[in-house]
C-alpha cells in the first residue's frame, strides 16, 4: 500500500509539474503575442428579440498560438490572468474594438469583456477615459461585459471602479448572469444596464420546464429593475420564439450569428442601390 502510495504521489506530482510547465510556457507565448501583434478580434451580433434589428456587436479575443492553432479564450484567458499579462491585453482589446468600431461606416454598439483582474485596479479608469478621447469612440457605443465572480474580490473597489466608468457615458452589462453566487445581491448593489443570461439556461429552454422557469425570472426581474435583459448561446429557432413570448429583449448566438468579421454588406448593398 505504502508503494501504492508514492507511486500516486509521484504521478500527481509529476502531473503537476507538467501542468506547471504547460501554463508558464503559455504564459511566455502570451507575452510575445502581446509584443508581436499576435491577437485579432472578432465580432458577434447582438439583436433586438422584437424586431431582429441589430443591437450591437460582442468583442471576442482570437489568440492563434505558434506552433499550436488556435486556442480559447476559455483556455488562455486564465493563464493571462495568472501572469498578469491579462492587463494589456485587456486595453490592447479595448483600444482596437474602440478604434475599429470609430471608424465603421455606421455606428454601432460594441460589448467588450473586462476580467476580474482588471476591475481590481483603479487603473482600468484611466484606460477607459483614455482609450474613449484617443480614438474618438462616443462612450453611449461602448459597453463593458463583468461577471459577478470579477467583482467579488474586492467588491467596494469595482464598485467605485463601475460607477467611475458609468459616470463618463458607458454602460455596463452583467455577463453569466446565474452562474455567480449572490447573484441578487450583486444586482442589488451594481449600476448595470444590461443583465446576460448565460448560455447554460438557453440549452434547455424550449423543452425543459425547469430552464424555461429560471429564464422566465429572470426576466420578470429585469422588468421590475427596469433593465433589458439579453439571452446568450440561441441556437436554435425554437430556443428564440420561446424568447419572443417571454418578452426578452435582445438575444446573441449561432442562430443570428457566429463571431467573425462584420458584414457590412446590408448596409451597402442600399447606398450603391442609391447611385
Ligand atoms: P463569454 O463572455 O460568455 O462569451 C460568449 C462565448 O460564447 C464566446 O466564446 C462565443 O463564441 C460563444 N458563443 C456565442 N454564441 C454561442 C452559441 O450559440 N452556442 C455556443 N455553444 N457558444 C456560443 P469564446 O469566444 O470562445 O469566449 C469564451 C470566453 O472567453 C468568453 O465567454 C469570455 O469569458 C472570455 N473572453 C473572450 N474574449 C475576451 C476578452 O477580450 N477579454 C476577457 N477578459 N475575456 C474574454
Ligand atoms: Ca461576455
Ligand atoms: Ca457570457
Ligand atoms: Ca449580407
Amino acid at each position: 500500500a505504502k508503494a501504492e502510495f508514492d507511486r500516486r504521489t509521484c504521478y500527481y506530482e509529476h502531473d503537476m509539474d507538467e501542468h506547471a510547465r504547460q501554463r508558464r510556457a503559455m504564459a511566455k507565448d502570451l507575452w510575445t503575442a502581446l509584443e508581436t501583434n499576435g491577437f485579432s478580434l472578432v465580432y458577434q451580433v447582438q439583436k433586438s428579440v422584437a424586431t431582429d434589428e441589430i443591437t450591437g456587436y460582442e468583442v471576442l479575443l482570437r489568440w492563434s498560438r505558434p506552433g499550436h492553432g488556435m486556442v480559447s479564450p476559455a483556455d488562455f484567458i486564465p493563464v493571462a490572468e495568472e501572469c498578469g499579462a491579462i492587463t494589456a491585453i485587456g486595453t490592447w482589446v479595448l483600444r482596437t474594438a474602440c478604434r475599429n468600431a470609430a471608424s465603421w461606416p455606421e455606428k454601432r454598439k460594441i460589448a467588450v469583456n473586462v476580467s476580474g483582474v482588471q476591475l481590481g485596479s483603479l487603473d482600468l479608469i484611466d484606460t477607459v477615459r483614455d482609450v474613449l478621447t484617443e480614438t474618438g469612440l462616443s462612450p453611449s457605443l461602448l459597453e463593458l461585459e463583468v461577471t459577478e465572480t470579477s467583482i467579488i474580490a474586492d467588491k467596494q473597489r469595482a464598485l467605485h471602479i463601475l460607477r467611475q466608468i458609468k459616470a463618463m457615458g458607458v454602460s455596463i452589462a452583467i455577463d453569466d448572469f446565474g452562474t455567480g453566487y449572490s447573484s441578487l445581491d450583486t444586482l442589488r448593489s451594481f449600476p448595470f444596464d444590461k443583465i446576460k443570461i448565460d448560455r447554460s439556461f438557453m440549452t434547455e429552454v424550449d423543452h425543459d420546464e425547469q430552464s424555461k422557469a429560471i429564464v422566465r425570472a429572470i426576466l420578470a426581474l429585469g422588468r421590475s429593475l427596469s433593465v433589458p435583459v439579453l439571452a446568450e448561446g440561441v441556437e436554435t429557432c425554437a430556443q428564440l420564439e420561446v424568447l419572443r413570448v417571454e418578452g426578452c429583449s435582445e438575444a446573441q448566438g449561432f442562430l443570428l450569428g457566429r463571431p467573425g468579421e462584420i458584414d457590412w454588406e446590408d448596409l451597402i448593398e442600399p447606398m450603391l442601390g442609391q447611385m
